[in-house]
């Protein structure tokens, strides 16, 4: 049996992960678990877990909302003033 590098755990060779020191068997495996990390938290649905999870959720929820506002490009800009217009038009051919 093989055994991690690093702590001298017994590894299982299904394992991508040391379960006693928690560091990657391979380079490939640990990129691809870090970018999937990464994508999570970049998700809407990755967003609500986090909150969800989260011990204090109003804590979490401003965060979230902070990080979003952070995130936001001149593109996301775009399209909100775009929607903004979009539903300004609506009310004046209403009205
Ligand atoms: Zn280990």
């Amino acid at each position: 049996m093989n055994k991690c590098s690093v702590c001298g755990h017994e590894r299982n060779d299904r394992d991508i992960k040391c379960p006693e020191c928690g560091s990657f068997y391979s380079k490939i495996t640990q990129i691809i678990a870090e970018q999937e990390a990464l994508e999570e938290m970049q998700t809407f649905r990755g967003r609500c877990k986090r909150i969800i999870n989260s011990d204090d959720v109003k804590q979490a929820l401003l965060a979230e909302l902070k990080r979003m506002k952070a995130e936001l490009t001149k593109q996301g800009m775009f399209a909100l003033f775009v929607i903004f217009v979009f539903v300004f038009a609506l009310v004046v051919s209403v009205l």
